[in-house]
């Protein structure tokens, strides 16, 4: 069945009048780092321009400040710079006519990195590094005019609308939320006087730039505080938007400070679609949702439940830039889907580091990194069918050459097989089912449940043998290791292997906070389900209190067992989690009751339990059962093996570098081997 008849919705052109979107998917919103990186539009014509290639009916660049004090490098407010945002609008437009680009305009306010960033009244934010200074009444007049003449370049350098964020507490979030504007004049003290600053950006904006130029708002429909926005103000401010003249709402939800995961792995899928849709019944403008759409049945459900006119995607175009095309050619099932993990993405960018994505290296890299049909086809082996040696694989194959993957498993994946047992990591199981039908499409020789000898490679005349056999885990050197209470994460996680009530995990790098995780949990993942997920963090999505959450407390399951959390580094645990994530973990466990102790020294495993010392005191942690999750180390007997043989060798993943090995790395490192090999 072709694209266009199985998601009738999302390929339904949108007439607004002036302008027509020729479908309801569009590329959110996402600062990728290319905005202050060298040659960065150069850059980022090239990146926007394969997502316009790639299908998607509209896109929304990364934030753009106004001003100086407004926040990040990518600033503009004169006609030099908008003749450098020309370079992106001329790709996109070349690369499709029909594909509409929007400008973010974003004003960081308290949240700028800057000692000059402002705010309503000088309220220094949990995460901000600053504290902003109180804007006068002829500083907001200031603000504003700066943001409409933001809007005037954009609309010179050819951008066909623009989208001012008004949520995350950023600065037009910070007017509308009492706890952040005290003020008393006409900016402060009621909501209709709070939400002045918006509606009067709206208004002169609209006045400057005339009727025919979109004007997007993004709004905070859930901004997740403890005596954030009431509905009531949501709605109120969106219908005196829609009056002056905006004419998309698009829905935002929290701030970045609050405590709730709104786009992590473990939230599930279009978790916040229905607030969009209450929304959408209080207007006569489109509306736009977003936050964790990743696939386009996912997307197409929505717009047929009526919860919104258009679907904003963001990661998942990074993940993949031919997802509409591919789904308009019925070819869904070769997306390489977003898992949400943030670990090449957000994560990258809260470092200051240029964002790509886990799954596609390419992303944000698209003038250097490029998989070139071959000129000669070379036959090669890959032993190994973990993400490294299956990205490798793909890549080569994708150029041309004759490739043959080994596996001594029954299945692909390698780690990401256990990866996917662990509760709200379900998403990654979509990365396999990618990786298979990118297997078939490219016609690659699978032999599964081959463990690869020096003997086989040898024999036959592969022109160049790549090593993806990964890891084995770290057996640390411990008196009474052998114990029967001490098991491994593989079988743990595998369910080989029983635990005990009360439990002690050595090693607390990602694998141990998963296992932590695996084994503390009960009932349902909340990335499954709404309405534990709701439970989990405290929101109400009915009544929708004050931000969505005010009043309602998180619904703590304490786990049944007794979990203690070792390392030996005296680093506070979890500190090497996520940037954007860690802290979900590290607040689910210790909710669950998880304790979570450094400076622990390791002295032995016996029948009272594990022997370790802390503070300089010897002492006996009581358990059932020791799970070891100590890292890794290289499995790279076959590639040492294969030296002196005169062969053409490389090593990659985990095989190639166990320390500090994720996914990310080893994807990244053998589609760029492959690239050009
Ligand atoms: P592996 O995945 O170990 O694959 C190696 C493959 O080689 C295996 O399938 C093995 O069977 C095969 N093999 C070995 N020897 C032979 C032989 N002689 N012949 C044929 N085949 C052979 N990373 C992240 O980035 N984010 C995460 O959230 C994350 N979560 C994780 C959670 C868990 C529970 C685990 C265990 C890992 C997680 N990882 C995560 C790590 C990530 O999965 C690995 O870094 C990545 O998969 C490494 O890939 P690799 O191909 O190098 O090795
Ligand atoms: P890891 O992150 O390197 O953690 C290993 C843990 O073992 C550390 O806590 C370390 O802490 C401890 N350790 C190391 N050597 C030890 C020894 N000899 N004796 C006792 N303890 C020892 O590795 P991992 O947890 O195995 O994860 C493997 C890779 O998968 C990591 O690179 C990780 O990034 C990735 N991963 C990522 C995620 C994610 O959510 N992003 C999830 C899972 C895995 P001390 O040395 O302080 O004791
Ligand atoms: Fe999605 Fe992870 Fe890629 Fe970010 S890095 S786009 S979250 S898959």
């Amino acid at each position: 069945m072709s694209g266009k008849a199985r998601y009738p919705h999302l390929f339904a052109p949108l007439d607004l009048g002036f302008i027509t979107l020729k479908n309801r998917i569009l590329m959110g919103s996402m600062h990728t780092g290319l905005e202050e990186a060298e040659n960065g539009f150069e850059r980022m014509a090239a990146y926007y321009a394969e997502r316009a290639r790639g299908g998607v009916g509209m896109i929304i660049t990364g934030g753009v400040a106004p001003n100086s004090e407004a926040g990040f490098g990518a600033k503009l407010s004169n006609a030099d710079e908008a003749g450098q945002h020309k370079i992106i609008t001329d790709a996109v437009h070349q690369a499709d006519k029909n594909v509409k680009i929007c400008m973010q305009i974003l004003h960081m306010g308290p949240l700028a990195d800057s000692e000059a960033c402002v705010s309503p009244s000088g309220i220094k934010s949990r995460i901000g590094a600053f504290t902003p200074l109180e804007l006068t009444a002829s500083g907001i007049e200031k603000q504003i005019a700066d943001i409409v003449n933001c809007a005037l370049q954009a609309q010179i350098a050819g951008y066909d609308g623009v989208e001012i964020i008004g949520a995350a507490g950023y600065l037009l979030s910070s007017f509308l939320v009492a706890k952040t504007n005290r003020r008393t004049d006409k900016w402060g003290g009621s909501f209709e006087s709070r939400m002045r600053f918006s509606l009067e950006v709206i208004r002169q904006m609209r006045a400057a730039l005339g009727d025919e130029f979109l004007i997007i708002y993004r709004i905070a429909a859930m901004d997740m505080l403890q005596d954030g926005m009431s509905w009531d103000e949501v709605v109120l401010l969106a219908k005196n938007l829609e009056a002056l003249g905006t004419n998309i709402i698009s829905t935002h939800f929290t701030w970045h400070e609050a405590s709730v995961p709104t786009i992590a792995t473990m939230v599930p899928r279009a978790a916040f679609t229905g607030v969009t849709g209450r929304l959408r019944k209080e207007l006569n403008i489109p509306t736009i949702t977003s936050n964790r759409i990743n696939t386009p049945d996912i997307a197409e459900a929505v717009l047929a439940s009526g919860d919104a006119d258009l679907v904003s995607m963001a990661r998942p175009m990074l993940a993949d830039p031919n997802f509409v095309g591919k789904t308009l050619e019925g070819r869904e099932e070769e997306i390489n889907t977003c898992i949400a993990c943030n670990q090449a993405c957000l994560d990258h960018t809260f470092s200051g580091k240029v964002a790509s994505c886990l799954v596609n290296p390419r992303a944000c890299h698209e003038t250097e990194l490029n998989y070139d049909p071959v000129v000669k086809a070379k036959s090669i082996a890959v032993v190994g069918a973990g993400l490294a040696g299956l990205s490798f694989a793909c890549v080569a194959a994708e150029r041309g050459h004759t490739v043959t993957l080994y596996e001594a498993a029954a299945e692909i994946g390698g780690q990401f097989n256990l990866a996917k047992k662990i509760p709200g990591k379900e998403e990654f199981v979509e990365t396999l089912r990618y990786f298979n039908q990118q297997l078939a499409v490219h016609k690659i020789n699978l032999h599964l449940n081959t463990k690869v000898t020096t003997a086989m490679l040898t024999t036959q005349n592969f022109d160049e043998i790549v090593i993806a056999t990964g890891i084995e885990p770290r057996i640390p050197d411990i008196e009474g290791i052998s114990h029967s209470k001490v098991v491994g994460y593989v079988d743990v996680i595998n369910g080989h292997a029983e635990v005990g009530r009360k439990v002690a995990i050595i090693g607390a790098g990602g694998i141990g906070f998963d296992v932590a995780e695996l084994i503390s949990h009960t009932g349902k993942s909340g990335a499954l389900d709404i309405n534990v997920f709701a439970r989990q963090w405290g929101i109400d999505f009915k009544n929708h209190p004050r931000g969505g959450v005010t009043g309602v407390e998180p619904l703590v399951v304490k786990s049944d067992r007794e979990v203690c959390l070792l390392q030996r580094k005296t680093t506070p645990v979890g500190r090497e989690l996520g940037k954007t994530t860690g802290w979900t973990h590290r607040l689910t466990l210790r909710r669950r009751g998880v304790k979570m102790i450094n400076c622990v020294e390791y002295l032995k495993v016996d029948d009272e339990g594990l022997h370790v010392r802390l503070d300089n005191r010897p002492e006996i942690l009581d358990v059932d059962t020791v799970i070891v999750c100590a890292g890794q180390t290289s499995l790279r007997s076959l590639y040492d093996d294969l030296q002196d043989g005169g062969l053409s060798i490389s090593l990659i993943g985990g095989a190639h570098l166990a320390a500090e090995l994720d996914a990310k790395r080893a994807v990244n490192q053998a589609s760029r081997l492959a690239a050009v090999i």
